[in-house]
């Protein structure tokens, strides 16, 4: 652990929580001590097919959250923080292991909370021979400043847009002010990876916003809410990609959910959705279009 990412960890406001307490003696809201701690790295394939491919995506799922969803699929990581402590060496070996394996990427999942110690892996892993992409998988509850740390060490930014709706973002998720942090912090990723970029159908570089559809809440959380509803007050541009997706666990059910609905998705032209969230949306829109490009009246215009 350099000396930077120590003092952050000595009066911790890396997300907009702020706790400012000293992660070497206490831990704050997310749980997490002044070490990154590991749940597991392998190659997954049930990521949007531009992220998994046919090799895999190189995913680190790292342990606890700075939200507390009451749906979370991985809540035994995320919330019971289960998981072993990892150097930033242990951290950047993992990336090159995982790319030694043949993944198309490095996939960094919920590491808003170790952030400095990711950066400070993902500068090893480049010094060591890192040659895949770089992606940050989050819940976008982050601070821009705080993703600043990251700026030319990830190359595609994969954030979560879960609520328009603030209530129930405290409701199920206990993150107050949800909508403008996740917008800010959304458009300061886009502005340092810009659109997305493909090389033979995997993404590269840029920015993919996955929408997360709540059964029964999608017009509080999907900024699916038609024309002069949108969410957005500047536009990361037309071309920015979205994927809509249910990987939800219901509270009875979670440990008999099986693998994220985004293995039934099929490549679209700017938008993914799954069959389960095709049949919540159009409930209320009717059919959801999933071919159109840069069509004025999508939804995916206002992204
Ligand atoms: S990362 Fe954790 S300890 Fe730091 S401010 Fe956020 S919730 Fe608090």
């Amino acid at each position: 652990m350099d000396a930077d990412t120590r003092t952050l960890m000595e009066a911790c406001c890396l997300c907009p929580r702020e706790c400012g307490v000293n992660r070497f003696v206490e831990t704050g809201y997310c749980g997490g001590g002044a070490a990154a701690r590991v749940n597991l790295h392998r190659l997954h394939f049930w990521e949007e097919p531009v992220i998994s491919g046919t090799g895999g995506s190189g995913t680190i799922f790292f342990s606890h959250c700075t939200m507390v969803c009451a749906y979370c699929q991985n809540h035994r990581i995320s919330q019971e923080g289960r998981g072993t402590e990892r150097s930033v060496p242990e951290l950047a070996a993992m990336m090159l292991e995982l790319q030694e394996a043949g993944a198309h990427n490095v996939n960094l999942v919920t590491a808003s909370q170790f952030t400095p110690q990711a950066a400070e892996a993902i500068r090893l892993a480049h010094a060591r021979g890192l040659r895949v992409p770089v992606l940050w998988n989050s819940n976008a509850y982050e601070k821009p400043e705080t993703l600043r740390m990251l700026e030319g060490l990830v190359d595609v930014y994969l954030p979560d847009f879960r609520y328009i709706d603030s209530n129930a973002a405290e409701q199920y998720s206990d993150a107050p002010g949800y909508p403008d942090i996740a917008k800010a912090a959304i458009l300061e990723m886009h502005r340092q990876v810009g659109h997305l970029a493909l090389s033979n159908d995997i993404a590269q570089k840029g920015l993919i916003i996955r929408i997360l559809v709540l059964p029964g809440l999608h017009n509080r959380c999907a900024p699916y809410s038609g024309g002069s509803k949108t969410p957005w007050e500047q536009r990361p541009g037309s071309a920015s990609w979205a994927s809509i997706t249910r990987s939800t666990a219901p509270l009875n059910s979670r440990r008999s959910t099986g693998p994220s609905r985004r293995k039934n998705t099929r490549r679209a032209s700017h938008i993914w959705t799954s069959s389960a969230s095709r049949t919540t949306l159009s409930r209320k829109w009717g059919p959801v279009p999933i071919t159109r490009r840069n069509s004025h009246d999508h939804e995916i215009e206002h992204i």
